[in-house]
């Protein structure tokens, strides 16, 4: 018998919700616009109200920094986010409403479960990932387990050497400057080049460095996790023709110090695009929730 759960997508322009069975289908879905929390969380919660079917638990991955810790008054805080209005907004409170048991996680550990669950991640137990787009965040597992701890890992905000000779570009990043997400996001694209990074050609030189940079960050994971896989969604990664480059940049660092047939050769099944295309964050969502219930989709 199919079972259903709610999940929820939160991101900072826009909350993706849908109800979904544990036979991997989509009964209904909607985006909501990300206002304020009081505006966007009763649409919402409208959403989920309005189902014909009943949910057995809610799963929620999104955007941060997040309270996960369980004992703290502030669990399921959305904390010092740049987004004002939802600086300590308490995102889960409110779902509460619903009557259901509700999981929590980061937007990238979601999207990383439902790539481990449904996706290019299957049968892993170590694996990274990012999203690189508007801001960078990556996620995964390490031994079978979504990656927690002190609070939740910030690899987008990972330093990386940069040449300020070859690359004078001060960076994005409103805390660091030239950080990872400083110094590759989309709108550090469109800042240091001043176009619209959809207007970038793919043999513009903008690319060769954001593959140069997205390859030290990577080279990096690779040594701190040993992953057996990474996967790279978001709007800057929806450009194919970066893969090609990263995975040579990789190589190119590694410089054979890692002895594996995954990156000794093309790495052409290590760096991979999502297998979920874009609903890996949906899908990983209501993984959290079939999770809390007991009920594994199949
Ligand atoms: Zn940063």
């Amino acid at each position: 018998m199919t079972r259903y759960v709610g999940a929820i997508e939160a991101g900072g322009t826009k909350f993706n919700c849908a109800v979904v069975g544990s036979d991997r289908s989509i009964v209904r879905e909607v985006r909501v616009a990300t206002t304020t929390p009081a505006e966007t969380l009763r649409q919402v919660l409208e959403f989920f109200r309005a189902s014909d079917v009943a949910i057995e638990a809610l799963g929620v991955s999104s955007f941060g920094p997040l309270e996960l810790n369980r004992r703290s008054p502030q669990y399921g805080f959305i904390t010092s986010t740049p987004k004002l209005a939802w600086r300590n907004a308490d995102l889960i409170g409110p779902l509460g409403e619903l009557r259901v048991p509700v999981a929590l996680d980061t937007d990238v550990n979601g999207s990383a479960l439902g790539e481990h669950t449904f996706g290019a991640a299957q049968g892993l137990d170590t694996f990274v990932y990012y999203t690189i787009g508007t801001g960078i965040g990556g996620g995964g597992m390490v031994g079978g387990r979504l990656i927690h701890g002190l609070t939740h890992p910030e690899m987008g905000h990972m330093a990386l050497p940069h040449d300020r000779v070859k690359d004078p570009f001060a960076g994005t990043c409103p805390s660091h400057g030239d950080c990872f997400e400083g110094l590759a996001s989309g709108p550090s694209l469109e800042q240091r080049w001043g176009i619209n990074p959809a207007q970038l050609n793919p043999d513009h030189q903008a690319w060769k460095l954001e593959a140069h940079y997205i390859a030290l960050a990577l080279t990096n994971t690779i040594y701190v996790l040993s992953p057996q896989k990474i996967i790279l969604g978001g709007g800057v990664m929806d450009n194919q023709f970066l893969f090609p480059l990263i995975r040579a940049e990789i190589k190119r660092l590694l410089n054979g110090y890692i002895q594996h047939e995954l990156v000794l050769g093309e790495l052409d099944s290590f760096v991979v695009p999502p297998g979920l295309g874009t609903h890996s964050g949906i899908y990983g969502s209501a993984a959290l929730a079939f999770g809390v219930v007991n009920a594994p989709p199949s």
